[in-house]
């Protein structure tokens, strides 16, 4: 580890490490003695979606290894400017159940509130490649008009914070949103959908644990991680502060060519996992978004995939294979 990366993480807030992201593919390739033709495709892949990975996250890759699973999944390349039949700008169309901003409704019994458009990290594979989510979010009067909204359904008994991040919002608002939150009678549950405990585990300062926890609603944290090199012993005492301050702790991974797709992978994530006290919870089949055919695995190769983990681990270490089919009432089970 250089110098410069562990005086980031040893002396900088969460906040500051954020702020402190490399966002140049060139800064990337230097900081870990990558060839330099590899930079015009990081150039391409970074003008349609920005680079950006912050030094804790760098600090856990392999220097000189262009195949480390960590970089593959924020390194862009060349392939994402191919056009690929079947991937598109919008495979979820979540515009369809989006009844006030911030706001979407698909699911029965639970609903999600876009809290914040920024992410910590820039995931190549992700849909929100093509949505920042710059003015669907819960800001300004979209906070009380997303309260009264779920007010009136009586049915939902969970709230959902997701993102971008949600996370990247100050411990301020989102106390105040919780607390907000707890009032509405009918509201059981809230559940945290986050990837910066595992890009930045100083997220998970006190402040944070006193309005997670600090609630009569019981609290939910689904992480998300993708590989085991990605939880390293920051990473997994965070997760362990979390565990023990009475928070339910759940992990989703998307499934990724190169990345982790065989059982050996996905079984060193789940023992890692339950080592930092976090069961996993789905494994995804990557959403059909342009700019991301290089990632995908077939439905037929996923399926023997879990076949073979699940004749390796024992049941509650094999995440349950989905899919998200636009329109469908929830995520779509793949039998395996
Ligand atoms: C994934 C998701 C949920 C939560 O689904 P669970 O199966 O309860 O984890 C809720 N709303 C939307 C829009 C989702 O994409
Ligand atoms: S929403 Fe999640 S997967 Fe997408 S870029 Fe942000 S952290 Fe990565």
């Amino acid at each position: 580890m250089t110098n410069q990366i562990a005086s980031d993480i040893n002396s900088k807030t969460w906040q500051e490490q954020l702020s402190t992201a490399v966002s140049h593919p060139s800064e990337l390739l230097a900081i870990l003695d990558l060839p330099g033709g590899l930079l015009a495709g990081a150039l391409k892949g970074d003008a349609e979606f920005k680079t950006r990975v912050p030094y804790a996250y760098i600090s856990r890759m392999e220097s000189g290894n262009p195949n480390d699973p960590l970089l593959k999944q924020v390194l862009p390349v060349d392939d994402e400017t191919l056009d690929v039949s079947g991937f598109t700008m919008d495979p979820l169309s979540e515009q369809d159940s989006n009844p006030s901003n911030g706001v979407i409704h698909k699911y029965k019994g639970r609903l999600l509130l876009i809290v914040s458009g920024a992410c910590a990290i820039n995931c190549r594979f992700c849909f929100r490649r093509h949505f920042p989510y710059g003015d669907n979010q819960l800001a300004g009067e979209s906070f009380q008009q997303a309260i009264d909204y779920i007010k009136k359904q009586e049915d939902i008994h969970e709230v959902i914070l997701s993102g971008g991040d949600p996370l990247a919002a100050s411990d301020k608002r989102l106390k105040k949103l919780v607390e907000a939150l707890a009032e509405i009678e009918h509201l059981k549950t809230i559940r945290i959908h986050t990837r910066l405990p595992i890009v930045i585990p100083d997220r998970v300062t006190a402040e944070m644990l006193n309005w997670l926890t600090g609630t009569r609603l019981k609290p939910v944290i689904v992480v998300h991680t993708n590989h085991a090199s990605e939880i390293d012993n920051n990473v997994a005492s965070a997760l362990r502060k979390l565990k023990r301050s009475g928070v339910t702790l759940l992990n989703q991974t998307v499934l990724l060519k190169g990345i982790n797709d065989s059982a050996d992978a996905l079984a060193n994530l789940s023992h890692k996992l339950f080592q930092a006290d976090v069961l996993p919870y789905y494994l995804h089949l990557l959403d059909k978004v342009k700019g991301a055919a290089h990632f995908d695995i077939s439905e037929q190769k996923a399926q023997n995939i879990v076949r073979e983990l699940m004749a390796q681990c024992p049941g509650y270490l094999v995440p349950k294979l989905v899919r998200e089919i636009a329109g469908e009432p929830g995520k779509t089970s793949i039998s395996v």
